[in-house]
């Protein structure tokens, strides 16, 4: 099967679903693709990468990494309170393996069409594996959850468990081993995210503040804390735990869930007098901590005393 395809029969076989949606007047198969937003809403715009080696394995299911580079693209748009519309593929690929590409597109529109997302163009080259998806969605921009309004006072708040991913990865590179259950869910959480976009629309005009925790809980809050000029304490017995995180040593539990990453959860800061949301949000939230005065990041042991974390995530050049 391998071989034969060129570029262009390629693009047209896997890639041109046809989506006559609104606001997209031209999709795949044009120099360029024209799009008009819903009246009165801001373009929200964002990019990830994915490359061999570095975000995945190249034995890696290639249906679970179509699925994963829509869900992180769709996580940014999250955490950003916009509704998704538009996605770009520009994919690097060394052959044509028609088996791959198929499982690999499947998995993309499978994520993409769960959040109401239209593959409107994109780019194909030969070279080492590698995978980039822009996205794009909508929202009143006066309403968007930027990195820069927590205020002293706010609860802190996570959506989900974050840390199982880190598990799975952990588990899977033979650093600790979960039993079969635990390892299930941990491996799906990896592979699998599910971004939250239903709660990023929920949070708009409510949450002070919004990030998608990608890179490990303490290090994007850091990003919060230094847009908005602020500090925090976060109380581990808080940290929202599950079976796959019970399982392991807790101070290992700990690293997973304050600098894991890859769990693609939402983490927000919420006025006091808007808790009462918390029960109704479209996602379990549980709070973590709260916005200090006081620049710096306090993880709070259950003793009382700090939790000395040396490495708080994720840092490509570090
Ligand atoms: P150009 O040479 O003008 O950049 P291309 O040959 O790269 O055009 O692309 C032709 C059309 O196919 C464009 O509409 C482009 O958006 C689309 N396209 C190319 N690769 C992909 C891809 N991997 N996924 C979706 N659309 C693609
Ligand atoms: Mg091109």
């Amino acid at each position: 099967m391998a071989g034969r395809m060129g570029e262009f029969d390629l693009i047209k076989a896997y890639f041109s679903h046809p989506a006559h949606t609104e606001g997209l007047i031209l999709g795949v198969g044009d120099d360029c693709a024209l799009l008009k937003p819903s009246p009165g809403m801001t373009l929200a715009v964002t990019t990830d990468t994915m490359v061999s080696g570095v975000h995945f394995l190249p034995d890696d299911d290639p249906r679970d990494l179509g699925y994963k580079l829509a869900a992180v693209n769709l996580s940014d748009l999250a955490a950003m309170g916009a509704r998704p519309r538009w996605l770009f593929l520009n994919l690097t690929l060394p052959a044509v393996d028609e088996r791959w590409i198929a499982a690999f597109a499947d998995g993309l529109f499978a994520q993409a069409k769960r959040h109401g997302a239209v593959l409107a163009g994109g780019d194909t080259t030969r070279g080492p594996l590698a995978f980039g998806l822009t996205a794009m969605g909508e929202l009143p921009s006066d309403q968007a959850l930027r990195r820069s309004g927590a205020r002293p006072g706010d609860w802190i708040c996570v959506s989900g468990v974050p840390g199982e991913a880190a598990a799975g990865l952990a588990h899977r590179l033979g650093e600790h081993l979960l039993s079969e259950g635990p390892a299930a869910q941990a491996l799906a959480r990896l592979h699998r995210p599910e971004p939250r976009v239903a709660l990023g629309l929920a949070l708009r005009g409510v949450a002070t503040s919004a990030i998608d925790i990608s890179d490990g809980l303490a290090q994007d809050l850091g990003h919060i804390l230094a847009a908005s000029k602020v500090g925090a304490t976060v109380e581990l017995a808080r940290l929202p735990s599950s079976p796959v995180l019970e399982a392991l040593p807790k101070d290992r539990s700990w690293r997973h869930q304050l600098a894991g990453g890859d769990d693609y959860e939402l983490l927000f800061t919420l006025p006091p007098d808007e808790a009462g949301r918390l029960p109704d949000l479209p996602a379990p939230v549980t709070v973590i901590g709260r916005i200090d005065p006081d620049p710096g990041l306090r993880l709070l042991a259950p003793d009382g005393s700090l939790f000395p974390l040396a490495h708080q995530g994720h840092d490509h050049f570090a």
